[in-house]
């Protein structure tokens, strides 16, 4: 038996750490926690990595406090457009989904794109039609509409129309959520879920739901799901790369890992990723103030950060 592994995000747009009050900093944590806790669930009891990191993703999609499904942010036009994808490292099959607006859970849709549609990748009437097909129940934007993504976006809108400069801090930029798993038959999967970022323009699509960019696994390699700025990382396919450099250059996974989140920085790529081979703990690695992640070591502890302190266990 593998020992089994998983890592989590809930985004690189973190709420600094000194706006950030310890009931702030607490609910960030439980909320990671209540993620773990669902995967891991799967996990331990020697079901798969895809379903680990669908449980996972579905936690976090439900939690207001990040950008994916309820608690998302809004595009410039005051709606609501999220992307998501999922990849089994078995044999790279992949799901994913731009600009949908419905589905309680985006990561459950790009799943059923993987196992249903006879294709990857979903957009616009097309993929609501096959959602709906499937049996996808559509919720109003009421329900992932969060005061909160209302504000950053009018302080957004009336910053644009004054031509002042972006001072927003990253948790009014941007987020994302993600999961990366290796269950106990060596088996790696990633899922990424989000609202992309604050204010983008209608039609915009992130990182997230392209497969090598923003969501990748391959069980050779390693399983990967990103954060940050999303234009950056699709045209440097982070996830890709990071599995090419261990695949064609012999780099370990946190060499590959970390390499790749400083190069993005110097190409004006802020945010960060988790990332897990198939052997060993998972990497971690962000180039932003901070990063909502969390991992569970094999004894089954828990581990949750924001930004860059210790681990809480
Ligand atoms: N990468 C996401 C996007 O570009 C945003 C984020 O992760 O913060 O849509």
């Amino acid at each position: 038996m593998i020992e089994p592994g998983l890592a989590i995000h809930g985004g690189a747009g973190t709420i600094p750490a000194a706006s950030l009050d310890p009931a702030g900093a607490n609910a960030h944590h439980a909320a990671l926690r209540v993620a773990l806790a669902a995967g891991w669930a799967v996990l331990r009891d020697g079901g798969t990595a895809l379903d680990a990191v669908t449980a996972s993703v579905c936690a976090l999609e439900d939690e207001p406090l990040f950008n994916a499904a309820r608690g998302a942010v809004f595009t410039d036009a005051g709606t609501l457009e999220m992307d998501a994808a999922i990849m089994d490292g078995r044999d790279r099959r992949a799901g994913a989904l731009a600009g949908i607006c419905g589905p309680r859970h985006p990561i459950l849709a790009a799943r059923a794109v993987m196992d249903h549609a006879g294709t990857v990748f979903l957009a616009g009437a097309g993929a609501e039609m096959f959602l709906r097909e499937q049996g996808f129940e559509f919720l109003p934007a009421a329900y992932f509409t969060t005061q909160r993504r209302l504000d950053a976006l009018h302080l957004e809108l009336a910053r644009r129309a004054a031509g002042a400069p972006d001072t927003r801090s990253d948790a009014d930029r941007h987020g994302t959520v993600g999961a990366v798993a290796r269950d106990v038959f060596g088996d790696l999967a990633a899922g990424t879920s989000t609202g992309g970022m604050t204010a983008k323009r209608r039609g915009r699509v992130g990182d997230t739901p392209m497969i090598g960019a923003g969501t990748f696994a391959d069980n050779a390699t390693c399983a990967v799901s990103t954060t940050g700025t999303g234009e950056v990382f699709i045209r440097y396919t982070a996830a890709a790369e990071i599995a090419a450099r261990i695949r064609h250059a012999g780099q370990s996974l946190e060499q590959a890992a970390g390499d790749v989140i400083t190069e993005l920085l110097s190409r004006g790529g802020d945010g960060g990723l988790i990332a897990i081979g198939p052997a060993g703990p998972p990497v971690l690695p962000f180039n932003s103030s901070g990063m909502y992640r969390g991992y569970v070591t094999a004894d089954g502890v828990f581990h949750t950060a924001i930004h860059r302190e210790d681990y809480r266990r």
